[in-house]
């Protein structure tokens, strides 16, 4: 090692920026705060190669004198606080004067500003953190701010990135959310010329909702109001047939500022948790006021998160105001919205055991149904073990190891009992073996499909169904329509971002279509990456056995046991389900009898 020396403006800066500007998103997101802290009614941000070829952040805010340009770019320079104390009743969005330094060392800028004042404005030039050129220029009033070449410098951040179209993606919804929480500011987001989305700047959250999400989706939101003291939530929860796979459309607004609240989150999904099927989440914009000193800004690099002094306070109250909207509207009420799953199941398991058989071998002969009693269609159907009667107990064989029909990895097993009822006991040769249910159905179902590719057919849809998608919603399903197409969806473009779903593959259960193919949407949005045709048909596979797959305390006959046995038994890997857990467990002849002492 070196002495200690004190690192050049340029490392500096550029160390720095590593945690201000992360990628092109983050950029984004300081320009468009600084225009909101420049108080512009207008802004528009448009974008070249999902940002990383080029940003500009365009607003008619408060622009900057030509004697301030060259501060706006110097380390720690901000007009928006003067000391420490500052800091706690900031309400502008930045504070810490760092991001146009960050982005000025990793970037090639140009600004272009004019304060409303002066008659002529002032257009800067910055490379490598300083500026290298500064003119008097003819333009409106309000800043316009150019970024180029984003981590030129910095070649090993720039491998880091994804495609312009994920990169654009992320871009689409960190500005999506910002709008969201300024309703009162027309924004607008542009990529290569063409518009992603805009919204009116009425101050109405139902309006930014409607020009974000789509219209339909707007109709489908239900107010939320509550106050507590010094506390109020205002904004719209989905009703739960909104639910997404994943939380994009999850957006927390505390006192205008769009911030990441694990907490606040954790509340919002409480109060929708007997609303909503497993691992699905809530559609919901809600935006918090506090009082400026119950917050602090100052937590995180690049304040994506903040720290709420009464979070727990603030916890309860969202989660109250929510439940007393899905209730006192009856939505649908939790049990309505079970039996509603439920249904769908029945329709799904008779498709798949009437219309999936045919993915069988021949000789395995029609399978059986899944029986239902009366009390079980009812959903009434108590949590015991059930025992097989013994007149069709089924007689186990003698010898050990497999037996001479046995066809696969797995010994032939007969099916004994339900356990719990969430277990098969099944019996062969060599002991007992437990198997989840569900985990071994989806991994049937899982093969099944996949071993059916190509032969997928399509059922058109008694009513099509509109698909009003967001910007990197269509971008992706562009990527993907040939796949989708190929799966048995049957897509037309309906003009702008809004899609028609026309028809969709026989095995989806009837109701469903629209969810399952924003699932699989949202999956890949989520994922960042456009798929090759396996993992699409793969994902596909996965969340067809996911959804098709009886369920952990669902009962099942004897019959459907064994058809579900004997399809386990027919599967490359009947090990473990698609998610990697484990599908069987052995208990042996020899440990049986080590037990025994025998
Ligand atoms: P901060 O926002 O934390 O103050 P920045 O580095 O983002 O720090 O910006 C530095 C300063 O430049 C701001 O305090 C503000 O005075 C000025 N500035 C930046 N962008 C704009 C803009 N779009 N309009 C007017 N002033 C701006
Ligand atoms: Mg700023």
């Amino acid at each position: 090692m070196s002495g200690i020396v004190i690192l050049d403006e340029i490392t500096a800066g550029q160390i720095a920026a590593g945690e201000v500007v992360e990628r092109p998103v983050s950029a984004v997101k300081e320009l468009v705060e600084n225009a909101l802290d420049a108080g512009a009614s207008i802004i528009t941000i448009d974008l070249t190669e999902g940002g990383l070829a080029g940003i500009a952040v365009t607003d008619n805010g408060c622009g900057i004198a030509g004697e301030d340009i060259n501060l706006a770019f110097q380390r720690h320079a901000t007009s928006k606080i003067r000391t420490a104390s500052d800091l706690s009743r900031v309400t502008t969005l930045g504070f810490r004067g760092e991001a146009l330094p960050s982005i000025a060392s990793v970037a090639r800028v140009i600004m272009t500003t004019r304060v409303s004042g002066s008659v002529l404005g002032t257009r800067a030039e910055v490379q490598g953190g300083s500026i290298v050129k500064v003119a008097p220029a003819g333009c409106p009033a309000g800043t316009i701010i150019e970024v180029k070449d984003l981590f030129y410098n910095t070649p090993a951040r720039r491998k880091t990135m994804k495609s312009s179209t994920a990169e654009g993606a992320l871009i689409s919804e960190q500005v999506s959310r910002m709008a969201l929480a300024r309703t009162g500011v027309r924004i607008e987001l542009r990529t290569q010329g063409r518009r992603v989305f805009y919204t009116p700047g009425t101050g109405r959250l139902i309006d930014a909702i409607a020009s974000v999400y789509g219209a339909q989706l707007g109709k489908e939101m239900l107010k939320v109001t509550a106050a507590d003291g010094n506390l109020s939530v205002e904004g719209y929860a989905g009703k739960p047939s909104l639910s997404r796979s994943t939380r994009s459309h999850l957006t927390i607004i505390v006192n205008g500022r769009y911030v990441r609240c694990p907490a606040i989150v954790a509340a919002i999904e409480d109060a929708y948790r007997t609303l909503l099927p497993k691992g699905r989440k809530p559609v919901a914009v809600l935006s918090l006021s506090v009082a400026p000193e119950e917050l602090d800004v100052n937590v995180h690099p690049a304040k994506l998160e903040v720290r709420l002094l009464e979070e727990e306070r603030i916890a309860r109250l969202v989660a109250g105001a929510l439940r007393s909207v899905l209730r006192e509207r009856s939505v649908i009420p939790a049990a309505v919205i079970e039996r509603r799953y439920k249904n769908h199941r029945q329709n799904y398991d008779q498709k798949a055991f009437t219309q999936v058989p045919a993915l069988f071998p021949r000789e395995s002969g029609p399978a059986p149904l899944f029986t239902r009693t009366k009390q079980e269609q009812e959903g009434s159907v108590p949590v015991q073990v059930i025992y097989s009667k013994p007149d069709n107990a089924p007689v186990l064989a003698q010898q050990e190891g497999l037996e001479e029909n046995d066809i696969g990895k797995l010994p032939l097993l007969k099916p004994l009992a339900q356990l719990l009822p969430t277990y098969i006991l099944a019996g062969s040769g060599d002991g007992l073996y437990i198997i989840d249910q569900h985990a071994a159905h989806e991994r049937v179902l899982y093969e099944e499909f996949l071993a059916g590719q190509g032969k997928h057919s399509s059922q058109c849809l008694l009513v099509p169904v509109t698909l009003e998608l967001e910007y990197r919603e269509t971008s992706i399903l562009s990527e993907l329509v040939l796949w989708f197409t190929d799966a048995g969806f049957i897509i037309e473009h309906f003009g702008g971002n809004t899609f028609l779903l026309r028809g969709a593959p026989a095995y989806l259960p009837a109701g469903l279509e629209k969810e399952f193919f924003l699932d699989i949407i949202d999956y890949f949005k989520e994922k960042g990456l456009i798929p090759g045709r396996l993992e699409f048909m793969e994902r596909l596979a996965a969340s067809v056995a996911c959804r098709g797959a009886i369920k952990a305390g669902e009962t099942m006959s004897l019959s459907a046991m064994e058809a579900l046995l004997h399809r386990l038994t027919l599967t490359e890997n009947p090990f473990t389900c698609p998610h990697g857990r484990p599908t069987i467990i052995h208990l042996s002849k020899r440990d049986l009898e080590n037990r025994f002492k025998r």
